[in-house]
């Protein structure tokens, strides 16, 4: 028997993000490879309506290109008092180019007048993973509610962390740091619904 693991890539450009899903998904008994590891590969356009439909065609895009197996993640957050915006627009809410800050500044200006009982949200994730066809294989997804902060605290994670707290913890994301996202993120819980499906299609030899 082969001791070779399966390939498993990351399919996402984002550095931070990819570097979440490489925690989570490090104990499956698969090799995680980046998309870093591939420069040559073209960006999958993410121009869906829902997470479900960017995550499926970043997974089955990046897989088809690369002839991999592709886990990709769509992920993003939904602020009630704003009847859900950015949603599905959260990487660019402030425009095509947008930063981390000036998306978190165009949330808080939005969220001027707003009382902090009003602040509710939720980030939400669908992950899917595609076989080297383009098939996707599995999916799954998850939600982590919080409220929207006044203003940015803490340093760590990346996009809406520094203004997203976790009532039960009255810290940011961004100040809780990596253990917390661990543990209580809408990508954690995503990852922990497919990763018995990825260990099925790993133990049935599906994976190579
Ligand atoms: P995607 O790469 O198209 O899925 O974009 C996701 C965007 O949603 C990110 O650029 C962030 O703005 C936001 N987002 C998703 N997950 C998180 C998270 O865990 N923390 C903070 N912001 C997030």
């Amino acid at each position: 028997m082969s001791s070779k693991l399966p390939l498993l890539v990351i399919g996402t450009a984002n550095r931070k993000k990819g570097a979440e899903l490489e925690q989570l998904f490090a104990k499956v008994g698969v090799k995680l490879l980046a998309l870093a590891d591939f420069p040559d590969v073209p960006q999958v356009p993410e121009d869906g309506e829902t997470f479900a439909a960017n995550a499926i065609l970043k997974a089955s895009g990046y897989a088809k290109l690369l002839g991999h197996w592709v886990l990709a993640d769509d992920s993003g957050l939904l602020v009630d008092a704003l009847g859900g915006e950015p949603g599905v627009y959260s990487a660019r809410y402030a425009g095509p180019e947008a930063t981390d800050e000036q998306n978190n500044q165009l949330l808080l200006r939005k969220l001027a007048d707003v009382p902090p009982e009003r602040r509710g949200a939720r980030f939400v994730c669908h992950i899917a993973l595609a076989d080297p066809t383009g098939t996707i294989r599995a999916e799954s997804d998850a939600a982590c509610r919080g409220r929207i902060l006044f203003a940015p605290q803490g340093n760590h994670g990346f996009g809406y962390d520094p203004l997203f707290t976790i009532l039960e913890y009255h810290r940011s994301f961004a100040e809780l740091g990596p253990t917390a996202k661990f543990c209580l993120s809408h990508r954690s819980r995503a990852a922990r619904r497919i990763i018995p499906q990825l260990m099925g299609l790993v133990d049935e030899g599906e994976m190579g």
